[in-house]
């Protein structure tokens, strides 16, 4: 069972001391208390679909996706709200808006298994955020066990609580310091607390570390009736400069972008420097077949490649390429592992095509080939490393990739992750995003919720002995597992089968 609960997706493999698999409210309270009393750690864990290491660790896991008492699920269309368990998926609320005409805006691709817990510890997103933001503009209350065993419910406009507040000085370095990101899920968000003077902001993207989420009210969202979209190729990645910039003010819902390195995976792909899949909601067929009609006729200098679709059934052909690009990735060879280690960063818009190139182009000097995908419109991308694990020094190429990948973001003016969270992965070059003074700032909120840490210790606030490449779940120093959880969990991988109850792995 402690093997089935080692890894989550992305790069890590950690054996827990144990499993625990609250039913409700009262159980997980007397969990909290017994580890306040002993020391252990708790690592608040979903649907393990989480990208960075903060989903395993060495204390107790503590699996909320099972549902039990987690699985409340209701509408109330009237108030355009949803009340969700921390175990609910975002599908499942999507399955019970839809009849009411509503949805939650935000579209993880992991929607069939991210659960409610885990999007808003990691102010999840996805390809409509650049219209409807991350979680955190959809969260209006969360039920969370601190870390004293409290529960407490804590709603949009209820103020900063009694637990942490911010001076003046600490105001003006926040507004100073903090990148200036169209997307982020870097650290305690104390720019958005700041502004709205919310403790749910700080809460939302606390990965685990401040409390432990049981249940949130989701704000939904009307479903826009029409939708039309294209695909544009660009023969050079400078264009994205000025072509993402004009494709965002025409108000899209998406503006996705394939690099060269993940189209070339995929059989029949358009032979281009990058694709960008876009797409325009709107509440006339006209006014959506209008707007991809704007962006074809803007763009026609720079584009190598243009195909439009004017409904939902001809858009769901032209983005079949993207969802080529997970089942592409699986079928490389068993020794050609992908692996998210420099997989969320986020910059200035402006800065995109920079980044893409400097990946690129760090990528080569290392030898280790990237397949490059994400959110052009936020000017955010995921980058699979796919080093060849038969050879000698991957682990050194892929060392220096992310110490080469983080150099370019803060020179480029970034983040580290733009949706996926800081975990483990991360946790150790936060400081260098935003300086020692809002470093400890971090530390002190830390303290504020969790003066024992008890809850998921070294996920952002960096341990002592922090090293982003230790842990690994490939190569020879991976922790030995029994060899047929093994290869379940490596299934799961293959397949995003992240729904699957661990408890299965382990029968
Ligand atoms: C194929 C694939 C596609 C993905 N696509 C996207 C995408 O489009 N957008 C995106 O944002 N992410 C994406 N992800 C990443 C992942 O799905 C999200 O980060 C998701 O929000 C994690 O949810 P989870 O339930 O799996 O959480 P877990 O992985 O179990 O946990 C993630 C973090 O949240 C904390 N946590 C979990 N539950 C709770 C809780 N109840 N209380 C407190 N803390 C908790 C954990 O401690 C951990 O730090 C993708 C992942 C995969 C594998």
């Amino acid at each position: 069972m402690r093997a089935a609960y080692a890894e989550g997706a992305g790069i890590y493999r950690i054996v827990p001391q144990a499993v625990a698999l609250p039913t409700d409210l009262e159980d997980l309270r007397a969990l909290v208390g017994r580890a306040a009393a002993a020391r252990t750690p708790l690592i608040p864990r979903g649907a393990g679909s989480g990208m960075t290491g903060g989903n395993v660790g060495a204390g107790t896991i503590v699996d909320l996706s099972g549902g039990g008492g987690f699985k409340e699920l209701t509408v109330d269309p009237q108030r355009r709200l949803a009340r969700a368990g921390a175990s609910v998926t975002a599908q499942a609320i999507n399955d019970a808006a839809r009849p009411y005409g509503l949805r939650l805006p935000p579209d993880p691709s992991s929607s069939g298994f991210a659960t409610s817990g885990g999007m808003v510890a990691t102010n999840a997103a996805g390809p409509r955020s650049v219209r409807y933001g991350s979680v955190r503009r959809w969260v209006e209350a969360v039920e969370i066990v601190a870390a004293d065993g409290e529960v407490r419910i804590v709603r949009r406009g209820m103020g900063n609580g009694d637990q942490f507040s911010l001076t003046a000085d600490s105001r003006r370095l926040i507004a100073q310091r903090f990148p200036k990101t169209p997307k982020s899920s870097s650290g305690y968000a104390l720019d958005r607390f700041a502004a709205s003077g919310d403790e749910l902001d700080l809460l939302i993207g606390s990965e685990g570390t401040l409390a432990i989420v049981t249940a949130v009210d989701w704000r939904l969202d009307p479903i826009p009736p029409h939708v039309a979209g294209a695909a544009l190729g660009f023969a050079d990645l400078a264009a994205l400069g000025e072509a993402v910039p004009f494709l965002l003010s025409l108000d899209p819902s998406a503006v996705e972008l394939l690099d060269r390195t993940l189209l070339q995976l995929i059989p029949d792909a358009p032979d281009v420097a990058g694709l960008l899949l876009v797409e325009f909601e709107r509440e006339t067929a006209a006014a959506a077949r209008g707007a991809v009609g704007d962006a074809a006729r803007g763009l026609k200098e720079t584009l190598a490649f243009v195909e439009t679709a004017i409904d939902r059934a001809g858009l769901e052909r032209l983005w079949e390429v993207r969802r080529l690009a997970s089942p592409a990735l699986a079928r490389l060879p068993e020794t050609r592992r992908s692996l998210q280690i420099i997989e969320d960063g986020c910059v200035p818009l402006a800065a995109l095509g920079a980044y893409v190139a400097g990946v690129r182009a760090s990528a080569d000097r290392q030898g280790v080939p990237v397949a490059i995908f994400g959110h052009a419109g936020d000017g955010h991308v995921h980058v699979n490393a796919l080093p060849d694990l038969s050879g000698p020094g991957w682990l050194g190429a892929l060392q220096r990739l992310y110490a080469e990948v983080c150099d370019l973001l803060v020179r480029l003016g970034g983040v580290p992750a733009g949706e996926h969270g800081i975990g483990r992965l991360r946790a150790g070059i936060l400081e260098r995003f935003y300086g020692p003074e809002i470093m400890a700032l971090f530390v002190d909120v830390k303290r504020a919720y969790d003066p024992l840490s008890i809850l998921n210790p070294g996920v952002i606030i960096p341990a002592a002995d922090w090293a982003p490449l230790a842990h690994l779940k490939v190569g020879e120093g991976a922790a030995a597992i029994p060899d047929d959880i093994a290869a379940r969990l490596r299934e799961v991988e293959r397949t995003a089968g992240w729904a699957i109850p661990k408890p299965e792995l382990a029968r």
